[in-house]
């Protein structure tokens, strides 16, 4: 059969669950007012601006868009004070990630990642039949770099780091990233994925990006999908050094990002009132839901993002179905390696609320 000319990495790879679409849930339960607070996306919805400059982008839509993403690559340079060289741009940080494999895992070689952790990057390392050197996190799902050192061997091409970490919203302090990367080979690539850098409220949290300054082999990876409220249009990027993005770049395809989503990212990077609204909602949403994690009698994890990681003491699994029939859609902890937590993306004020009450309802049956 033509199966078996299939790649073997492929056999047994299993391909990512998003969570579920508001409209999704509203069919098969026959519901109208479904929230979805599953997916870390931005409550308070795109940018104006953004909106203003895709409506007035529409006449072009005949055209290929920029395929170097000129300008967007320069808006950016001058926001972070790296050179456009330094960057290359994907259909959202999510091929970035493949992007990166593709570029240094050759079959059999090793990435490191943390656990848990986003799920992408052992995909794509996957994909390219490399392999993947999982390191737990310890109590709190806090990071020890040291156990990072330790995991790397001569076969391994990338470190990845989340930091802050999905699911956990943990991250890594400054003087931890400073120690490790004087400590390790220099020829090892650390790439930082900061998707909710933006978000980070914590003065000893390390920016990736000073690290790259000060010539360390780091690639920060960031994204217009949470803090930027873009994630339909798939924007993300790495700023690395310009020799390592001139070969990323090879297996890169020459429009990848669609000019309405170049367009919006532009607007959206120089919105500041957005910017502004949707960093005060994120930390005001997070402290209520602290306290009602708190009342509930909840351990819940403190977190530099835009969601919570909390144990709920019940089966996630069951919690999530029950939540979902009160049309509350969360990520079921499962899904991580930990049947008892739930992951919940900090919402609206009245999300936040419909959530808390919800969640009350539910643990209390299922307990
Ligand atoms: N990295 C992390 C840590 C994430 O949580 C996500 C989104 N869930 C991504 C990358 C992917 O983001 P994007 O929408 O830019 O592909």
């Amino acid at each position: 059969s033509i199966v078996k000319h299939v790649r073997a990495s492929l056999h047994d790879l299993k391909p990512y669950i998003p969570g579920k679409p508001i409209a999704d849930v509203q069919r098969e339960l026959g519901l109208d007012d479904v929230i979805k607070l599953a997916s870390n996306e931005n409550p308070v919805g795109p940018s104006p601006k953004a909106q203003a400059a895709i409506q007035a982008a529409l006449t072009d839509l005949h055209r290929y868009p920029d395929g170097g993403q000129v300008v967007l690559k320069s808006e950016l340079a001058k926001h972070l004070g790296v050179s456009e060289d330094m960057f290359l741009i994907g259909n959202g940080s999510d091929e970035v990630i493949s992007f990166l494999c593709a570029t240094f895992v050759e079959p059999g070689e090793e990435i490191v990642v943390p656990s848990p952790s986003f799920s992408e990057y052992k995909f794509a390392s996957t994909v390219m039949a490399g392999k993947t050197v999982e390191v737990p996190l310890r109590e709190g799902f806090e990071y020890n770099l040291d156990d990072f050192a330790e995991a790397i061997t001569e076969h391994t091409r990338i470190v990845f780091l989340c930091s802050p970490n999905n699911p956990t919203g943990t991250y890594i302090r400054h003087s931890d990233l400073e120690k490790f990367l004087e400590k390790i080979p220099s020829d090892i690539l650390v790439v930082i994925d900061e998707a909710y850098n933006e978000y980070v409220e914590a003065p000893d949290y390390a920016q990736g990006l000073e690290f790259l300054k000060q010539g360390y082999n780091v690639a920060v990876m960031r994204t217009f999908s949470k803090l930027y409220a873009l994630a339909s249009l798939r924007v993300g990027y790495t700023i690395a050094k310009s020799e390592i993005v001139s070969f990323v770049n090879r297996v890169r395809e020459p429009f990848n990002v669609n000019h309405l989503a170049q367009v919006a990212a532009i607007a959206a990077l120089h919105d500041e009132e957005h910017i502004a609204l949707s960093r005060r909602v994120n930390s005001e949403g997070k402290q209520a839901l602290y306290k009602g994690f708190s009342s509930l009698g909840l351990r819940y994890i403190p977190t530099e993002t835009n969601f919570i990681l909390v144990d709920t003491g019940v089966n996630s699994k069951e919690l999530f179905q029950s939540l979902l029939k009160k049309g509350v859609i969360i990520r079921d902890g499962g899904f991580f390696g930990l049947p008892t937590w739930i992951r919940v993306s900090i919402g609206l004020p009245e999300e936040n609320e419909r959530f808390l009450a919800a969640l009350k309802e539910s643990v209390s049956e299922l307990s």
